[in-house]
Parts: structure tokens; C-alpha cells; sequence
């Protein structure tokens, strides 16, 4: 209640989400706004039933329009989301590096009423999934073999010398 300009924009993530419902498409959605401007730079729903693709969720939408402006990352930028980001999403803003997110809803509050799982997880059980060890996770995963599995990341130590990991200096 503190931080007026943060809560509008909140709030505005939430209406996103319902008119997204309205539109037939699930109650998602997020903005990015350039911290030091105030600028809008992307405002995004969650596509995933409009357009079939389990991926569209309103974060990566939203990383993907800030992309198509020229903005490789999201540093200098605010994001406001409806819910707290599923861990595909969570991911997705590691790398992307915003200086802060705010969300509407704790995932409590959206489970509730929500639940987003697949036959691999459920809401409730998904963030433990990525503390697990790689066989004890329900989806499966397995190491192939091949001739050279490193070949890819030596050649590209060699293409970029700088960028090796210290340890391998
Ligand atoms: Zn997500």
C-alpha cells in the first residue's frame, strides 16, 4: 500500500488475467516496465490455450516482446505478475535478470482455485522436482551415449577464449 506506482501496476496485471479468462485463455498475465523511464515494455497474457503452445506462459510472452525491441535481458526492468511464476517462468527470469519481480497472488492464493499440473507434476509438487536428484524426478531422463557429448562446448571455448569458467582457465 506503500508504493502506489507498483500496486497500479499490479493491479493492472490482475485485469490483464481476468479479461484473458474472458478471452477464453487461462488467468495469467505480466508486465515489464523499464525501472528508471516508467516505460511499458511488454504486456502479455498467457497464451498457452490460444495458441497450443504449453510454453506461452504471460512471463515468456512478455520476455519474448521486450526481446523483439532489442532488449537482450530484462536488467533496468520491473516485472508484475498475477501470480508467483511457476518454475518454468522462474527460470525464465534468472535469465533474464529483471532487478525485481512483484506478484499478485502467492501460489496458495491462485491454488485455491487453480491447479496447472501435468502427469509429471502438480502445483504443489513441482518446485521440489528441481531439488531432486536427475532420477528421482517423475519426468524421465536419461544420458545417451555418444562419441564426444563435450565437442559443442570445446568448440566454443575455442570460438570465445574469454568466456570459460574460471576453474577451466
Ligand atoms: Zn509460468
Amino acid at each position: 500500500m506503500s508504493d502506489p506506482p507498483h500496486e497500479s501496476l499490479a493491479e493492472r496485471a490482475v485485469r490483464l488475467a481476468v479479461d484473458n479468462v474472458a478471452a477464453g485463455g487461462k488467468p495469467f498475465a505480466c508486465i515489464v516496465v523499464d525501472a528508471g523511464t516508467g516505460e511499458v515494455l511488454a504486456e502479455a497474457t498467457n497464451q498457452v490455450t490460444q495458441r497450443g503452445d504449453p510454453t506461452a506462459h504471460g512471463e515468456i510472452e512478455a520476455i519474448r516482446q521486450v526481446a523483439a525491441r532489442g532488449r537482450s535481458d530484462l536488467a533496468g526492468c520491473e516485472v508484475y505478475v498475477t501470480a508467483y511464476p511457476c518454475p518454468m517462468c522462474l527460470g525464465a527470469l534468472y535469465y533474464a535478470q529483471p532487478e525485481k519481480v512483484f506478484f499478485a497472488a502467492t501460489r496458495q492464493q491462485e491454488g485455491e482455485y487453480y491447479e496447472d499440473g501435468t502427469r509429471y507434476m502438480s502445483l504443489g509438487t513441482f518446485y521440489d522436482e528441481y531439488a531432486k536428484p536427475t532420477g528421482e524426478r517423475s519426468l524421465p531422463t536419461h544420458q545417451a551415449v555418444v562419441a564426444d557429448a563435450a565437442a559443442p562446448f570445446r568448440a566454443y571455448a575455442q570460438a570465445h577464449p574469454n568466456s570459460r569458467p574460471p576453474s577451466a582457465r
